[in-house]
């Protein structure tokens, strides 16, 4: 069965207007990792939202395993880590006390939220920026807790937008051998959101190309190696 599927979704603003995503249908396997590439404004963000529940699609269905979740969002919060281009309702909190709330809306126990919280603030060093609030830290540094806060309790899929952005080097390399491993080791499910190719092609095994809010073409990165 697929993790995913993902069922001709429409999705547009502004009364119909700004068509974000048209027609969208593709579906995930347990353990792989695909991305989706395209311009900006291409309808990525606004199909990840849908993917996490943030956003109610106008038409289609998504299913996560058996379940509708276009109405049922709440099914997500213990499987799913989601990290978003920005963290914006968090903001007035620091590292650690953005992921201990989000530990304690996962249901974890006080003591299993403690242990999170360390492992996490440790491995990646989030210690040095914990004095101030995430919407006083530097971009980079804002996207990798939300990177963290999507590793809380293991989830059994990753939702990555623009997982990469805005860090530097050396944090960048961290993040795609952290994305890597649990791929490896945990079989991981991994969705990612990025314009990057030469990323997107290293480490991608299915690639989505979207533009102007439509799938032009899908498949291993092989097979669309001409179309990237
Ligand atoms: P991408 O993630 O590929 O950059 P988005 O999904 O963010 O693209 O946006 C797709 C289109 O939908 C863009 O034209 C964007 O301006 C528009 N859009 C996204 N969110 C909203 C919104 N909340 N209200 C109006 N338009 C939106
Ligand atoms: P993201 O793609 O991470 O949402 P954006 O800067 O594109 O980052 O959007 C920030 C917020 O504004 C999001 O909630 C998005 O849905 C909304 N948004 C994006 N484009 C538009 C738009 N053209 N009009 C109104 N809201 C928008």
């Amino acid at each position: 069965m697929h993790i995913y599927s993902i069922n001709d979704v429409c999705k547009s603003f502004n009364n119909g207007k700004v068509e974000a995503n048209k027609n969208i249908t593709f579906s995930i396997k347990r353990g792989e990792i695909i991305g989706f590439l395209g311009p900006n404004g291409a309808g990525k963000s606004t199909l990840v939202k849908q993917m996490v529940g943030l956003l109610k699609p106008d038409e289609g269905d998504i299913h996560f395993y058996d379940q509708k979740i276009n109405s049922n969002p709440e099914v997500l919060t213990y499987f799913l880590g989601y990290m978003p281009q920005r963290i914006g309702a968090l903001g007035d909190l620091t590292a650690s006390e953005a992921i201990r709330v989000t530990c304690k809306l996962k249901g974890l126990t006080n003591e299993a939220t403690k242990v999170e919280v360390k492992t996490l603030m440790d491995e990646f060093d989030l210690n040095r920026i914990d004095k101030r609030p995430l919407n006083k830290l530097s971009g980079g540094e804002n996207r990798l807790v939300a990177f963290c806060i999507a590793l809380i309790a293991n989830p059994e899929i990753l939702i990555l937008d623009e997982p990469t952005d805005g860090l530097d080097p050396e944090v960048r390399k961290i993040v795609w051998n952290k994305i890597m491993t649990l791929n490896r080791e945990k079989n991981t499910t991994i969705v990612l959101v990025t314009h990057n190719v030469v990323e997107a092609e290293r480490v991608l095994q299915r690639v989505g190309l979207i533009n102007n809010g439509s799938i032009r073409a899908i498949g291993t990165v092989g097979e669309l190696k001409d179309k990237i």
